[in-house]
């Protein structure tokens, strides 16, 4: 049923673009869609599909309690920003909360500021599923909602053709909510050409659109395109929170909940979808980096870059973690490390460092996070790292 819904759906909307001078054409579509609307309504009413519902209300949303007040607070006002950013760490819940946000909005029983979960709309908004070819992403790609688009990446870029496409999509009228949201994703991987088809539209807003753009690197984003966005910066998650979070939806035990907390430094889409044993035995090879890098141990250093190539980027990241425990261990501020449970281990090698050698450890691996993004040799770029921070160990900067 979802799928002919979707068919008629995008048929709908294909052949409205088609045929925009038509008024008559247009109002009879609309009656359809609206008659196809109250039919899948009462469908869904009389056989009362009880599927297992697998999206959270807003209310439930875990961490940054503050965006989600003025989130519902535009919903209860009715006003709406035209363009808004959503910022921060990756993994920290940014798209979670624009999906939630279209859900609240488009709900057709919203209880206060929460969707009900139950209604025909609530039940479409999703993200989409797609196949990796390329013309696809030469479009909006539409959820189950016709009025919930997404712009996604293609090979870390946004391309052109989707937000040309995006602009004539974001004048369209709504089909069946107030109005239309647009999330696009990684919305710093644009080149100029497509940031500048960006900027055309923020110049001239549409009324009945919302772009939401979502990026953990908005200094890589055109600062006329900033300044046209309401810009939402978004917090790590805290550990406590997230624990309680991870112990109610994964059904971990406490203690396993706290760690996979602790690891995944406040972002929750990292704990949700870890491995707590494949983390702790990055983390271990993470550890035994350091301890390689400070006995020399140049054979196994290369070895292990060998290994780790493949989760390049998750492993950097854990990495970067423990060097940052052990500059903060350093400074004497123990009790603001993330990984608490290695303390002890960590104090021991931190014997062997200095506090401006941390430091510059912590720049190269930040500069290398940052240039992954280049499609670099990961294995060069990872001998290179470890090489580099051995010669400062040994020789300074
Ligand atoms: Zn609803």
């Amino acid at each position: 049923m979802i799928g002919f819904e979707l068919l008629i759906l995008k048929s709908l909307r294909m052949s409205r673009r088609e045929s925009r001078l038509c008024q008559h054409s247009i109002l009879l579509k609309s009656y359809t869609l609206m008659s196809y609307i109250w039919f899948y309504d009462s469908w869904i009413n009389k056989v009362q599909v009880k599927r297992r519902v697998n999206f959270m209300s807003f209310e439930n949303l875990v961490g940054n309690q503050r965006i989600k007040r003025l989130l519902g607070y535009f919903v209860k006002q009715d006003n709406i920003p035209s363009a808004m950013l959503f910022t921060g760490d990756e993994g920290i819940g940014k798209k979670s909360f624009a999906i939630e946000f279209a859900r609240m909005l488009f709900c057709q029983s919203r209880i206060g500021v929460n969707a009900c979960l139950q209604c025909s709309s609530c039940k479409r908004i999703n993200s989409p599923e797609i196949s990796n070819d390329r013309e696809t992403f030469k479009r909006v790609i539409f959820s189950g909602h016709s009025d919930l688009g997404f712009v996604l990446p293609y090979n870390k870029n946004i391309l052109v053709e989707a937000i040309r496409d995006l602009e004539e999509e974001a004048n369209m009228k709504p089909f069946e909510a107030q109005m239309r949201i647009f999330i696009i994703d990684d919305a710093d991987k644009m080149n100029v050409s497509a940031a500048n088809a960006l900027l055309k539209i923020l110049e001239e807003p549409p009324h009945t659109s919302c772009l939401i753009l979502i990026s953990s690197r908005p200094n890589t984003i055109l600062p006329t395109i900033l300044s046209r966005c309401y810009v939402l910066n978004f917090e790590p998650i805290p550990t406590e929170e997230m624990a309680n979070f991870l112990v109610f939806h994964r059904k971990l035990p406490y203690q396993t909940a706290k760690i996979l907390s602790e690891c995944s430094r406040g972002s929750l889409g990292l704990a949700m979808t870890s491995d707590l044993q494949q983390l702790v035995n990055e983390r271990e090879t993470a550890f035994e980096v350091i301890k390689c890098i400070i006995s020399d141990d140049m054979n196994r250093l290369l070895q292990i870059s060998e290994e780790m190539t493949e989760q390049l980027e998750d492993f950097l990241k854990i990495l970067e973690d423990l060097v940052r425990d052990m500059w903060l261990i350093k400074l004497e501020f123990s009790n603001e490390i993330v990984n608490k449970d290695m303390k002890e281990r960590l104090e021991r090698v931190v014997e062997s460092i200095d506090e401006s050698t941390a430091s510059l450890w912590i720049n190269y691996i930040e500069n290398l996070r940052e240039t992954m993004q280049l499609n670099l040799n990961k294995r060069v770029s990872l001998d290179a790292l470890f090489i580099k921070m051995r010669i400062t160990l040994a020789y300074g900067n």
